[in-house]
């Protein structure tokens, strides 16, 4: 369990930031559900609570999701569960159990860069930017790239588009941190597929995106094939103690050709 000296409940993003650069061991407090999982000590812990960043709106061409929103509240959001046949609920619905999605929020699980990130593999396959205090808004593919510096994630921005898409995730059990997540998802002829939890942080397999791209409206059984086994062969994978590297490379083929095959089948 970590230790927290001072608690802080700023009334603007500007003193947050002030607050959590001012020291080293200053922190974002999210859902704190990560943070109990460590021993540090906190001096500031910079409770966000009072800048009114817990909402998910719907605009007319993107929805907005603010740093404070929890995992429950994109699992039960209508709006969520309607576009993109409902990628993103469910993707969030096998980390852990309710009581801890309705703590564990957007900012903190987009701002940490898990590898096994279940959201972040989800909204990478979507067309979605994040939006940074002192970073300013890029796009969700870029600030995983982008080296760690302290900052506060303030919202995710997703662009409505037409996409359909499919989420396949492979974890020992139920609960447990996924051995492997697979987004893909389709608009136009325009593909992505995100795969994470390699064990490291999900990425896209460009190429094979690049080939069901071209290969035009009807992906028939031997370009489904031919692009699971490019995704497989264009990313790395690790090991760690759920699964070996050759396993995840394995099971990559398998649930990338299951989310093309759902999302070709979508009308
Ligand atoms: C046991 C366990 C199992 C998990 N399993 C899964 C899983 O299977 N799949 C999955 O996708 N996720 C999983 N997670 C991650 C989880 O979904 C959350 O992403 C994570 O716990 C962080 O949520 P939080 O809001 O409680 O963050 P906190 O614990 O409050 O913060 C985590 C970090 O983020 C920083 N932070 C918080 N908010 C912001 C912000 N707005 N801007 C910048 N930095 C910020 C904090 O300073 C801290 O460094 C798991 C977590 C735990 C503890």
């Amino acid at each position: 369990m970590f230790t927290l000296l001072n608690i802080a409940q700023p009334e603007s993003l500007q003193d947050a930031y002030k607050i959590v650069t001012a020291k080293k061991s200053n922190a974002i407090l999210g859902g704190c559900t990560y943070l109990r999982m460590g021993s540090q000590t906190i001096h500031t812990g910079v409770d966000l609570a009072k800048l009114g960043l817990h909402y998910i709106k719907e605009h007319d061409t993107f929805i907005e999701l603010g740093a404070m929103a929890t995992l429950r509240d994109i699992e039960t959001n209508a709006a969520l569960n309607k576009y993109f046949n409902g990628l993103l609920p469910k993707a969030v619905r096998s980390i852990i159990g309710i009581q801890f999605r309705n703590s564990a929020t957007v900012g903190a699980s987009v701002f940490s860069r898990y590898g096994f990130s279940d959201f972040i593999t989800a909204l990478l396959a979507l067309d979605t930017e994040v939006e940074l205090y002192k970073g300013g808004r890029m796009a969700l593919a870029e600030f995983l790239d982008t080296p760690r510096s302290k900052d506060i994630l303030t919202k995710v921005i997703i662009h409505k588009t037409n996409r359909t898409a499919s989420y396949q995730a492979l974890r020992n059990s139920a609960s447990d941190y996924p051995i492997l997540t697979v987004a893909v998802s389709h608009n136009a002829g325009d593909w992505n597929i995100a795969v994470g939890a390699r064990p490291t942080r999900a990425k896209l397999a460009v190429q094979a995106a690049a080939l069901l791209a071209g290969a035009g409206a009807d992906v028939t059984p031997a370009i489904l094939e031919q692009a699971a086994q490019m995704a497989a062969a264009e990313l790395p994978f690790g090991a760690n103690m759920r699964a070996s590297a050759e396993y995840r490379c394995a099971m990559c083929k398998t649930l990338v050709k299951r989310a093309i095959a759902e999302v070709a089948a979508c009308k």
